[in-house]
């Protein structure tokens, strides 16, 4: 369970060192994002034979939630194998999740779906293969890699914890009617522990203080101050974004 909400995004790409020697000839870095993608999903392995009434938890939400989005009617359900997980497809209209997220409680099931189908719905791929192929426009060599790998790492980084917070309150939002709340929230990243903020998330406490705000928010409570002093929204907003 390294990272439930995983990464819609890069955790490779973030050091361009990491995947770079594993670029083959010619391969632009969309190709080596879907690939390296492509990879983590095969490492899972299929889901064997996983039990059917997760299964079938799994696919209620997932369509629950679709309903309240039908723009988003058209994506998938992927299964697949190992502990539990969930991310959103590079390029393609899909979720893979493994029958672990079929287990969860159902509110905490519905919220790492909804994160999921909030990185489908606000294009995130786009974004981030957007902001890479800017810096990387041709081929993937060292030589034309390195000169930008400092700065592709920062923006990376900062539109990745961008791309974090916005997946968790579109999530959120769409999944709240379905009578949940902020301590479902917290039930479901607790369960990885409190994370600290890395490279391509934001830390626990910041995420759950987003939700905490976007709560007041909807229901039209004041926002504690500390709580705003607390939570930097984006890592653009500060020393991450490097300019
Ligand atoms: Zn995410």
């Amino acid at each position: 369970m390294r990272r439930p909400f995983l990464p819609a995004l890069l955790a490779a790409a973030i050091g361009l060192s990491t995947w770079m020697p594993r670029a083959q000839a010619g391969e632009t870095i969309e190709q080596v994002l879907l690939r390296s993608q492509a990879q983590r999903l095969a490492d899972r392995g299929p889901a064997l034979n996983p039990p059917p009434d997760s299964v079938q938890k799994l696919r209620t939400s997932f369509e629950r939630l679709k309903a309240q989005a039908p723009h988003l009617a058209d994506v998938e359900l992927l299964l697949v194998g190992g502990d539990l997980y969930a991310e959103s497809l590079f390029g393609r209209r899909a979720v893979a999740v493994s029958a672990a997220v079929g287990e969860l409680p159902e509110r905490e099931r519905l919220l790492m779906l909804a994160h999921e189908l909030g990185h489908q719905a606000l294009g995130h791929w786009q974004a981030l293969s957007g902001l890479y192929h800017q810096h990387v426009p041709a081929e993937v060599r060292r030589d034309l890699t390195d000169p930008v790998a400092r700065v592709l790492g920062l923006e990376g980084s900062a539109l990745s914890w961008r791309h974090e917070f916005e997946a968790d309150a579109w999530g959120y939002r769409l999944a709240r009617p379905l009578e949940l709340g902020v301590e479902d929230a917290v039930g479901l990243l607790l369960r990885q522990g409190v994370l600290g903020d890395s490279p391509t998330h934001p830390g626990t406490r910041r995420r759950l203080l987003q939700l905490r705000m976007l709560e007041n928010e909807m229901t039209g409570l004041p926002v504690p101050e500390q709580f705003r002093q607390m939570q930097v929204s984006w890592r653009g907003d500060g020393a991450g974004s490097g300019r």
